[in-house]
């Protein structure tokens, strides 16, 4: 992830004609925080929490990116998560570098009084980097409105005033925005209502297959059934589904549980691999990394591939779906609804005046077609595809930012 993510900014800065000082500056985050955490635990003894936070690049504004909560999170995937931030706002003209963190720990086996030790030790070991005008946090896997309310009270509690504007993604009687909560969601859908126009394609009746059916994939399935789409897959971690008939979209909302499962609840399920090669005119991969890979990136039937999830094609494979005509929309653009509407939250709470929901997704959609309309012309210019493209276009307003402050 790290490697690729290095490759494609190292392609785009080349296309672009930027000297060899601006790829040296941006492949690696120029901040890297390392941090133990001590947390009494419901059984008395403390335990000690490994998390971390990288700032990608604050040449444009303050660095933004969420917070994840995983067994899995190590310091690779940290920084290569802040690269992908710092192309999102690049990509949407946002006034944010790229941040991420993460706490190694399995949330699933805590306690919510063991989650707000954590939460609250966390913000304690970073408050002397983060802040409403240089690091701005927000949820990321397996955390959420909750432990945002938590660590926004904490860093107030240390600054002693009240700092909304301190992390995005909390409830809104705390100064969260309308449409945070489905802004991924929502984001994917405009991508594919592009998409589907670049091709073509009537949405109405048009075959969907979601892989996850998490927050992003739940909400894509529900918003793309509203529009009239069929959605005829989706899958979770025990298995999916398919019915060229298309699937009962309400009846799966309603059963799926918190972690996103509901496939257990069928007999006749086949696997994530036999969904992707499913008959279908728009697949979004929407759960976890490298699904699409050289393997089985010839047997895709989709004419348009959206990347709901953060990394689910290979550098091969996407050469190969774009070589086959797939219209591939990466996910840089398509996942990029999250990090547009936390700006709106961070814009609201320094203002102090707060939109309606109407309002947000009226700005929002503009963000995202203008975002998607960037992408597809530099590809277009370019010849290249739209990963290559979206990083041309992210790469761009950092690369400038950084030359105007004589950095390179
Ligand atoms: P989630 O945890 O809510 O849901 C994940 C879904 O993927 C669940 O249905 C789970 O069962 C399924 N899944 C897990 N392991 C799987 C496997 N091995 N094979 C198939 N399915 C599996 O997560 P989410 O918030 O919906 O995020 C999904 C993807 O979208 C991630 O890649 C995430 O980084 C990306 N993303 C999410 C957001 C957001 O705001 N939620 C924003 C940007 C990117």
């Amino acid at each position: 992830m790290f490697k690729s993510t290095q490759i494609v900014i190292e392609e785009a800065i080349q296309s672009l004609g930027y000297p060899e000082e601006t790829y040296e500056l941006l492949k690696e985050p120029m901040r890297m925080f390392t941090v133990r955490i001590p947390v009494r635990m419901d059984d008395g003894n403390i335990k000690i929490f490994t998390g971390y936070r990288s700032q990608h690049n604050d040449a444009v504004g303050p660095t933004k990116g969420g917070v994840r909560f995983h067994p899995e999170v190590n310091e690779k995937e940290v920084k290569a998560l802040s690269m992908w931030m710092s192309l999102k706002c690049g990509i949407t003209d946002l006034p944010y570098g790229g941040g991420k963190g993460g706490i190694i720990c399995d949330p699933r086996e805590m306690s919510f009084r063991e989650l707000e030790g954590l939460s609250r030790g966390y913000v304690r070991a970073i408050s002397q980097v983060v802040g409403p005008t240089k690091d701005i946090p927000a949820p990321d896997v397996f955390t959420n409105s909750q432990i945002m309310a938590w660590m926004m009270d904490e860093y107030s509690r240390i600054r002693e005033f009240d700092s909304p504007g301190f992390i995005t993604g909390k409830p809104v009687v705390l100064g969260g925005s309308h449409g945070r909560e489905t802004a991924t969601a929502s984001g994917v859908t405009i991508c594919i209502e592009e998409a589907a126009r670049k091709r073509g394609i009537q949405l109405e009746g048009a075959h969907v297959v979601i892989q996850g059916f998490g927050n992003a994939g739940s909400f894509l399935a529900k918003f793309m059934h509203e529009s009239g789409a069929k959605i005829v897959g989706i899958s979770d971690a025990q298995g999916a589904i398919y019915n060229s008939d298309g699937l009962d979209i309400e009846y799966l909302l309603d059963r799926r549980d918190s972690f996103g499962t509901v496939t257990n609840l069928f007999k006749n399920t086949i696997t994530n691999e036999e969904l992707l090669e499913k008959e279908c005119d728009i697949l979004v991969p929407a759960a976890i990394t490298n699904q699409i890979t050289m393997q089985n990136a010839k047997n895709i039937k989709a004419s348009i591939v959206v990347e709901a999830a953060n990394g689910p094609t290979t550098l091969e494979a996407t050469k190969i779906l774009t070589k086959r005509g797939v219209l591939l929309v990466p996910d840089v653009l398509a996942s990029s609804g999250g990090v547009t509407v936390s700006y709106f939250e961070w814009v609201q709470n320094n203002q102090g005046y707060y939109w309606t929901e109407e309002e947000v997704a009226t700005k929002m959609r503009k963000v995202i077609v203008d975002a998607f309309d960037k992408v597809h012309s530099a590809s277009q210019k370019h010849q290249v595809d739209m990963r290559l493209a979206a990083y041309i276009v992210g790469v761009r307003r950092m690369a400038e930012a950084a030359r105007f402050r004589g950095w390179v």
